[in-house]
């Protein structure tokens, strides 16, 4: 396939904004199925969008092969919307996505980064970091730059150094195109944020376990209200409801026999009217073909598979499970390097399973962990709970896995 070959679909753009491309020879281009799209703003944005939190890796680096076939499929089949951040893949996201994205036209792809808030000490801070980030994507400018993470730590940070402010001097340089905000706060906290200044967009987190279990749906309404464009994060819950407790999935088998777990969870979000790109974090081929086909075959759901979205929070609610979504920010801070993500994953699938050898698979796999980032090292000193957009309280976590652990130690 001839890369170089490029052919703008212009057809598939509104505005001068961007511009559905593609990467494949002419023919491919012509007849390649495009993902559906919605309007934000002045432009066009596709409704699934690649995040670039979790990149396929290999030997503890990106792997560029895996990345490069995963953006060239993107882009052929117009899911040309790009998610990066700072601190993303411990700050390798950047560099690896502009690396493959400076093979194509800058408007044939829709590039978003984050102002990492918590790194914001001065308003000074805003424009060194965003310049930094540019170099690092290769771009002249982002079409979306926001706040990234604006939480009960960061907002000081954020409201101090005047960040919306500065985030509008770029956009009058021409160094983003619209400016937005990404949010892990609580609702009294959204009201306040979005109707402090006019933004061009938000970014929240919405699956239908946090609808039905957390506070998703008031967020939702909150900025619907304020008529302010979403994107969504974590459609998925970090993976969550891609690994259904067996009951759940016998429910999903049985009333949506055409979803797939990840399908089911992205055509969920995508009812939401105000949503106008949903981001996933891919980490390989597989499940990147598996999303863009879901939305180039997009069927808005009906009023009875919304439902059957809540009655699998519940299922999942009653199971105990930890909302972790493995994003790792507690990871940077750890000063023990205990595997966090890994033992609340590992907890969950156990509380999910309903295999009779679930206790000994637990205690199996738990005891693989590497015995330095295991539960017991945790020195309690709850620095990571600081970073965790989940708000959970990770030492006491810990520690109720560590004494299931104990206790089913002596059973199996
Ligand atoms: S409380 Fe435990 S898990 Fe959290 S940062 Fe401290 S040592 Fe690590
Ligand atoms: S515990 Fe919190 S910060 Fe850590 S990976 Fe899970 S959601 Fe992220």
């Amino acid at each position: 396939m001839k890369r170089r070959e490029f052919i703008v679909s212009s057809a598939l753009a509104i505005g001068a904004g961007a511009i559905l491309g593609g990467c494949g020879s002419k023919k491919d281009q012509k007849t390649a199925s495009k993902v559906v799209r919605r309007k934000f703003q002045n432009i066009t944005t596709p409704l699934i969008a690649l995040g670039c939190m979790r990149l396929p890796m290999s030997d503890n680096k990106v792997d560029m092969v895996e990345l490069d076939k995963m953006v060239e499929y993107a882009i052929e089949h117009g899911a040309n919307y790009f998610d990066t951040a700072y601190m993303y893949v411990d700050g390798k996201s950047e560099n690896a996505i502009g690396e493959v994205l400076k093979k194509y036209p800058r408007e044939s792809f829709i590039l978003a980064d984050k102002c990492p808030a918590y790194l914001v000490k001065s308003k000074e801070d805003v424009r060194k970091l965003c310049l930094e980030q540019l170099k690092k994507c290769q771009v002249k400018y982002f079409d979306n730059y926001m706040v990234h993470n604006i939480n009960k730590n960061t907002l000081s940070n954020y409201r101090d150094n005047n960040m919306y402010d500065e985030l509008m001097k770029l956009k009058k340089e021409g160094l983003v195109k619209h400016v937005g905000f990404s949010f892990h706060g609580d609702p009294k906290m959204l009201k306040e944020v979005i109707n402090e200044h006019k933004w061009d967009f938000c970014q929240l987190q919405i699956n239908y376990l946090d609808w039905e279990v957390v506070n998703a749906d008031e967020l939702y309404k909150i900025a619907d209200e304020a008529k302010v464009p979403v994107i969504v994060m974590e459609p998925l819950r970090g993976g969550v409801l891609c690994n259904l407790p067996s009951k759940a999935l016998e429910l999903l088998k049985q009333e949506c026999p055409n979803d797939t777990q990840a399908s089911f969870g992205l055509r969920w979000v995508a009812q939401k009217e105000r949503v106008f790109t949903i981001l996933s974090g891919m980490s390989n081929f597989r499940q990147l073909k598996e999303n863009v086909d879901t939305f180039i075959n997009y069927k808005k759901m009906t009023e009875e598979e919304i439902k059957t979205g809540y009655k699998i929070a519940q299922i999942i609610q009653s199971q105990g499970a930890i909302s972790c979504t493995a994003c790792k920010y507690c990871m940077e801070v750890c000063p023990r390097g205990i595997n966090i993500p890994g033992i609340f994953g590992l907890y969950n699938m156990y509380k999910g399973s309903n295999q009779n050898n679930k206790n000994f698979l637990f205690v199996y796999n738990y005891n693989a962990l590497e015995e330095s980032t295991k539960a017991n090292n945790c020195i309690e000193c709850k620095l990571c709970n600081k970073n965790c957009p989940q708000n959970l309280d990770i030492p006491k976590l810990l520690k109720d896995v560590e004494k299931e652990i104990k206790k089913l130690e002596k059973e199996v």
